[in-house]
């Protein structure tokens, strides 16, 4: 009897491989350490193939899911479509990241070696050190399908494999360290995931001529502001709330004027959700206040940017008296008190801002008291005003020191995912948007390097039929006619404008489009599932009805003057720097919320197409986030939105398999007496001499310049069994 099975993680890569011709499987037990052979046929049945390309049927997504299935069972979590790394969340450590898994991709083929970030990032690293062409990895899927731990993985992957020196260490150091601070104030729990991205990033990580990582950059996009003054039932504000609180030292607390308690904060208690079984608040506080210092933050700096994160729980404390329609006022001046210090503002003028505003109207200044909604929505509006620029000062200051320079780059995108809730609003209309834009230059770059391949091998290309998304992307950001800009209208239309006035504006501008509906313009049958304050978009991945509830407000993204004025004034340098006193005088209505978005997307797709992509495309296996479930309906759904089976169909519309003349020799020649031991002449004539040998149709292949391309996988198993007999 034997005890139990081992696979060992070098006979892992062995199984794994597709060239395997056998499969060792080594048990051991009471009679020691037997090793059994298991066949290539068995092997491709249970765990399926490495690469979907390799599917018999193609076209079938039941049985895409299937092999999806198979590998993820046998903890295989990566597969391959082409060159696109599709990767299932495991919910579990598998030991597959060690640093003797990192040597193993170093430097080997692609296709050698089982699926792996590992090797989409080693992959990267060669082809901008060999074609000196700047690369990008592009990382999707949905909240909590891995996107983070991802990019992680990658960049750590570069800071163990590339060649090293003091300085080079320190850069690396920040990178690796740039994460815990960046997650701490830009990540979350939501009901989705533990640590949920609440921003987008975008990082380039630079090369010196010697391949080693000299410097970086980080852009950000739309960080969920809305977080630090509301939650929803089961999620919490920004982790850097609850590390502070609960790992924050005595004194410090102290002066900060802060208890050890997150029930004490109204921005705190909303989700009702305090403390996380997978979080330890404390020790991650410690994390972080290290890797601030590893950045370079000076102790000063600390303390100030403490000092902010500390203001906005005062702020969320401030309670307003006074009736509904009367004018506001606030209660008790603790918070006045705390607020004063912490940021060195006179706590009678920020008191007076926070009860009333001021507008310049024809050059001159009014003033107007708030009542209670008001006040109170000016305070939150200040909230998230000093906590959003606060983060961007942040990315800033980690910019600062990782010390761009011009060299070899390659990016790394790590962005939230299409997102469809029960109920969605101008958050998930700006992340879906940005998915639709994403969508549209991944089926762009890929029928474009499939295109280029084919061209460059001299076969015949023959045009692919794919669902173009671009009317989608105009719908949502054509100038006049666009969405963005009817909302942007609305916003700057003075007198009656409102939500619901975007709303009609919509269905008499765009309500004839293919891709939007309402409530009113919509059949009796879809009338049915939308309320009445809800247009429907149908998206590429499918339809999401938004409510239009809050749009205005929050592509306005307003603060009132004063409020500003306030924070012009303060004695903390960090504020100084994110509220700059030019913006006052600045007589024009600042940029919309959704129009920053649109162009600084504009600005990142001109950054993705100047390089050479690649592609990770995250799946979440289950809602309740554990190891070993796979939910069908879950993962169907994802693979339709991700846009596999049409990414599988471009990849496959001609060849399955391709590969280089010296590979696919050194790998079969054993199966022909002309090619073994060796061939002697061109390479392309070996090739052709060994599958004429093997029986292949001329229909079955093509020779390229450089590579064999194979139509069926079936050819290639053929060839792949003989080998074992
Ligand atoms: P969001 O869009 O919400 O930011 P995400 O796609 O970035 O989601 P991650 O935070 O990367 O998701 O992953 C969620 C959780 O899943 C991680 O905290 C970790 O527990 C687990 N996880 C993800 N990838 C892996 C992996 N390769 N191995 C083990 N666990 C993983
Ligand atoms: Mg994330």
């Amino acid at each position: 009897m034997l005890a139990h099975n081992v696979d060992f993680n070098l006979t892992r890569v062995c199984l794994e491989c597709l060239f395997a011709s056998s499969i060792y499987r080594i048990a051991v037990g009471s009679d020691g350490v037997r090793i059994s052979m298991e066949s290539a046929l068995t092997a491709r049945d249970r765990v399926g193939v490495q690469d979907f390309v390799l599917l018999e049927n193609h076209t079938s997504e039941a049985a895409f899911i299937e092999n999806l299935r198979k590998r993820f069972k046998e903890n295989l979590i990566y597969t391959y479509i082409g060159s696109v790394l599709v990767s299932v969340n495991p919910y579990k450590d598998l030991e597959i990241y060690t640093k003797n898994h990192m040597e193993r991709y170093r430097g080997v083929n692609f296709y050698e070696v089982s699926p792996h970030v590992y090797a989409v990032s080693d992959n990267s690293y060669r082809s901008m050190r060999t074609e000196h062409k700047d690369q990008c990895i592009l990382i999707s899927g949905e909240s909590g399908a891995g996107k983070t731990e991802a990019s992680k993985k990658i960049l750590q992957y570069y800071a163990v494999t590339c060649p090293a020196s003091d300085q080079v260490e320190t850069v690396k150091d920040r990178l690796l360290q740039s994460n815990p601070v960046l997650e701490a104030f830009g990540n979350a729990k939501t009901l989705r995931n533990d640590n949920s991205s609440r921003f987008g990033k975008y990082m380039d990580i630079q090369f010196d001529f010697k391949g080693a990582p000299v410097g970086g950059h980080i852009l950000n996009y739309l960080l969920e502001k809305s977080r630090v003054v509301h939650q929803n039932h089961g999620e919490r504000n920004f982790h850097i709330f609850y590390q502070l609180i609960e790992g924050g030292e005595e004194d410090l607390l102290r002066r900060l004027g802060l208890e050890r308690n997150p029930q004490q904060y109204q921005y705190l208690v909303k989700g009702n959700c305090p403390k996380v079984s997978s979080i330890n608040d404390r020790s991650d506080w410690k994390v972080v206040r290290k890797a601030l210092s590893v950045i370079g933050f000076s102790e000063d700096e600390v303390e100030e940017l403490l000092n902010i994160i500390a203001s906005v729980l005062h702020l969320g404390n401030i309670q307003y008296g006074g009736e509904d329609s009367g004018n506001a006022y606030i209660t008790t001046d603790t918070q006045i008190k705390y607020l004063a210090r912490l940021l060195g503002v006179d706590g009678l003028v920020l008191k007076e801002a926070l009860t009333h505003k001021t507008i310049i109207a024809k050059g001159e200044e009014l003033k107007s008291p708030l009542n209670l909604e008001q006040a109170s929505s000016a305070r939150d509006a200040l909230s998230k005003a000093v906590y959003g620029r606060t983060f961007t000062w942040l990315v800033n200051k980690i910019n600062v020191s990782l010390t761009y320079k011009n060299a070899s780059v390659i990016g790394l995108l790590d962005i939230y995912g299409f997102e469809v809730f029960q109920h969605n609003s101008f958050e998930q209309f700006c992340i879906n948007y940005c998915n639709e834009k994403l969508q549209q230059l991944f089926i762009e770059l890929t029928l474009k390097s499939e295109q280029d391949e084919y061209e460059a091998e001299g076969i015949t290309w023959e045009p692919v039929q794919y669902f173009n998304n671009k009317i989608i992307c105009d719908l949502v950001e054509e100038k006049f006619k666009g969405i963005i800009s009817i909302l942007d209208e609305e916003c700057l239309r003075p007198g009656d404008a409102s939500d619901i006035t975007f709303l009609e504006k919509l269905e008499n501008t765009v309500g004839g489009h293919a891709h939007l509906t309402t409530h009113k313009l919509a059949d009796g049958k879809t009338r049915k599932v939308m309320g009445r304050e809800e247009f429907r978009l149908l998206h590429y991945a499918g339809e999401v009805n938004y409510n239009v509830n809050g749009f205005l407000d929050k592509n306005n993204d307003l603060l009132f003057r004063n409020l500003k004025e306030v924070m012009c004034m303060s004695d903390n340098k960090i504020l100084t720097q994110c509220f700059d006193r030019a913006e006052l005088k600045d007589s024009k209505r600042p940029e919309t919320a959704a129009t920053q978005f649109k162009t600084s997307l504009a600005k990142l797709m001109e950054i993705l197409m100047s390089k050479e992509p690649s592609y990770v495309r995250c799946i979440k296996p289950n809602d309740a986030k554990q190891a070993g479930r796979f939910d069908d309906v879950l993962i169907r759904h994802q693979v339709k939105y991700l846009g596999l089976m049409e990414n599988l169909r471009v990849r496959r519309a001609g060849f399955a398999y391709r590969r280089h003349y010296e590979t696919f020799l050194q790998r079969y020649k054993s199966l022909c007496p002309e090619t073994w031991p060796s061939w002697q002449g061109k390479l392309a004539d070996g090739v052709s001499t060994l599958v004429k040998h093997l029986g292949y149709k001329p229909e079955e292949y093509k020779l390229g310049r450089s590579k064999i391309f194979i139509r069926f996988p079936k050819t290639l198993f053929a060839t792949e069994d003989a080998l074992e007999t």
